[in-house]
């Protein structure tokens, strides 16, 4: 067995013992033992009930890499060499940066295209030595070839080093001084990355450090290449020592503890520095490359002003922030605690004058989204649940911070939707749990529930500023149509958010120089400075960001993500065909300098173009855009 295989199994297998340990220790049976209350802790509607249907939860399918594996010459091309591997993350990281790709097995098809990206090993153990003899010519002859953990195979001379030396003690690299492909990786949290953090004293994932590499983009921390880079003329090969794939799935499934430095209001890119470098590379080496913007309408940065409203207070003080938000022509996101049973805590205030409340919110235009029943910390040890719990039967209490009783996740799902539902007029589609507690079953039971975004995890766990697709108990192998926009900034740390308002503003500028999304979490239990702050960042960050409710965002994410992207390179420009299967409005193309968008070809009104960035109207299907070279 490949060492690299090895690592990573091992990996899997110590991560998967640890869970079955983890769910022996904490499922206690507190959680689903039931304890009756007393009416007085108990707000009930009269002629109330439900939901009536029973929820099943999807089985678990495992996603083929077939799904992947269409699209033209001019994608980047990933050649799966173990499809046992963890490379939906690199498809789910590549899908979100906006690299068009396709995946295939095999090597004569994957070298048809300029860029080939060989995925998770190359070696003599997954290739064939004809395979491995057609790699090694690809760059003579012009190609763009990225090995990540290359560990023989023969192909050390063709990325330029002479050993790969596995280590699980390195923790940081450091980008090159220099080198065009790294520009605009400016700041030093992008210049440094980590792949662990040694005073955690958790053990980090297995590296590959290729040693006498000359002029390398990164190197470890024990002087090794991270990132070789050998040139030959137009070609290029890129050796990278470490499995990709399987670090952003760390990030997206929030597994990563031992590389995880903050928690929240921080800008820590780690896996975004990753993907902009595959753009970059990409972009380098295709000379008619097109790549999928991340902003609405080519903006820089997405805004989503979310609040989770889970106190007495709050739902009052709501209405305020929402009155300001419509002032502004801004959709918040307000996340409703629904609470109408009394406990450790708090008191009831999802009742009678809660929900006139909640009714004025959607009046105001605001978008509703769940924050829980129990709002318990423990949530995520609650169990599965039977998928039939409904309002008034269903009475989660929380007895202290770590035991609740009579709750399930489902209960918590589907009566805090039926009950919102009932009340706002909406069809809620969004969810944030109390504490930001996150079961690894939560992404399948949000689905099979009704959700479709989610606003549980925070950027920093995630390492990434960017949104992503979750997968089946955030595992490696099963995705899910539901997509995750991580909280960025929020209210509870001190000093106080009033007087973090710069910080904030810094942390915006630096997520916009790629497009990321900025998800501002303001707790509506006060006005005074958090109001303050509110409007003092949408005044700083007006003139670049596009500002949405976590519903609308996630239709134009969820819409993109469908948007397959295919180039034909002509003599002076180029023909881009783009397929969005759902209507779409301002999805941003990023196409080669010098081409210049041909309006004579094309009935579509409302087509601008800034420079590179290609703002597209309302769309729907295919369309085929016409860019030419040269003056006009
Ligand atoms: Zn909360």
């Amino acid at each position: 067995m490949e060492r690299s295989t090895l690592i990573r199994l091992t990996g899997i297998a110590i991560l998967f013992l640890s869970i079955v340990i983890g769910s022996w220790v904490l499922f206690g049976p507190r959680s689903v033992q039931h304890i009756d209350i007393p009416d007085q802790a108990f707000h009930r509607f009269p002629g109330v009930s439900g939901p009536d249907h029973a929820t099943v939860v999807p089985p678990r399918v495992p996603t083929a890499w077939t799904t992947y594996g269409e699209g033209s010459k001019s994608r980047l091309a990933i050649l799966l060499t173990d499809p046992d591997s963890s490379w939906l993350g690199l498809a789910h990281g590549l899908k979100s940066i906006g690299v068009p790709f396709r995946i295939t097995r095999d090597v004569r098809e994957a070298l048809t295209h300029q860029v080939v990206l060989v995925y998770p090993v190359i070696s003599g153990k997954v290739l064939s030595s004809e395979a491995l003899q057609a790699l090694a010519e690809f760059p003579k002859a012009g190609g763009t070839l990225i090995g990540l953990q290359v560990l023989g195979g023969g192909l050390n001379e063709t990325f330029g080093f002479r050993e790969a030396l596995v280590s699980r003690q390195r923790y940081d690299l450091q980008l090159a001084e220099s080198d065009p492909l790294l520009a605009e990786l400016t700041d030093p949290r992008e210049r440094h990355l980590r792949v662990g953090i040694r005073a955690k004293g958790i053990e980090v994932m297995g590296t590959y450090g290729y040693t006498e590499s000359v002029a390398p983009l990164a190197r470890f921390d024990d002087g090794t290449a991270a990132i070789t880079q050998k040139t030959y003329g137009q070609g290029r090969a890129y050796a990278i020592g470490l499995d990709l794939g399987f670090l952003l799935l760390k990030g997206y499934n929030n597994r990563g503890e031992e590389l995880v430095q903050t928690y929240d209001n921080q800008f820590d890119p780690t896996l975004d520095v990753w993907l902009r470098l595959l753009k970059s590379i990409y972009r380098t080496a295709h000379t008619g490359a097109v790549t999928l913007g991340t902003v609405p309408f080519g903006k820089s940065l997405s805004v989503m002003l979310t609040h989770d409203v889970d106190f007495t207070q709050s739902i009052k003080n709501a209405v305020d922030y929402a009155e300001y938000e419509k002032s502004q022509g801004l959709v918040g996101t307000y996340f409703i605690q629904v609470k109408y049973i009394r406990d450790y805590n708090d008191d009831i205030f999802f009742n009678d004058e809660g929900v006139r409340y909640l009714a004025r919110l959607a009046d105001l235009g605001m978008e509703l989204g769940s924050h829980t029943i129990a709002h318990s910390k423990v949530f995520n040890r609650f169990p599965m649940g039977t998928g039939r719990e409904a309002y008034p039967a269903y009475t989660p209490f929380v007895k202290d911070r770590t035991t609740a009783f009579n709750a399930s996740i489902l209960g918590e799902l589907r009566v805090s939707k039926f009950l919102i539902d009932h009340f706002s007029g909406q069809s809620i589609v969004s969810f944030r749990p109390g504490e930001l507690s996150n079961p690894f079953s939560l992404p399948q039971a949000l689905l099979a529930t009704g959700y479709q975004y989610s606003s549980t995890a925070t950027a920093n766990n995630s390492l990434t500023h960017l949104p992503y697709q979750l997968n089946y108990d955030r595992l490696t192998d099963s995705e899910v149509e539901l997509f995750e926009f991580p909280v960025t900034i929020e209210d509870e740390e001190l000093p106080k958010m009033g007087d973090r308002l710069p910080e904030a503003l810094e942390v915006a500028r630096q997520i916009s120089r790629y497009g990321g999304v900025m998800v501002v979490l303001i707790h509506p239990n006060i006005l005074d400075h958090k109001l303050a702050f509110e409007k003092g960042f949408v005044e700083g960050v007006r003139f670049y960001a596009w500002f949405g409710s976590v519903g609308e965002f996630g239709r134009w994410w969820a819409a993109r993500n469908q948007v397959q992207l295919d180039v034909a390179q002509g003599e002076r420009g180029g023909t881009v065909t783009i397929t969005t299967p759902e209507s779409v409005a301002g999805l941003t193309l990023e196409v080669p300098g010098g081409w210049r968008f041909d309006p004579s070809r094309l009935s579509m009104k409302g087509i601008e173009q800034r420079g590179t960035f290609v703002t597209l109207p309302e769309l729907k299907g295919v369309h085929t855009l016409t860019f030419a070279t040269g003056s006009r």
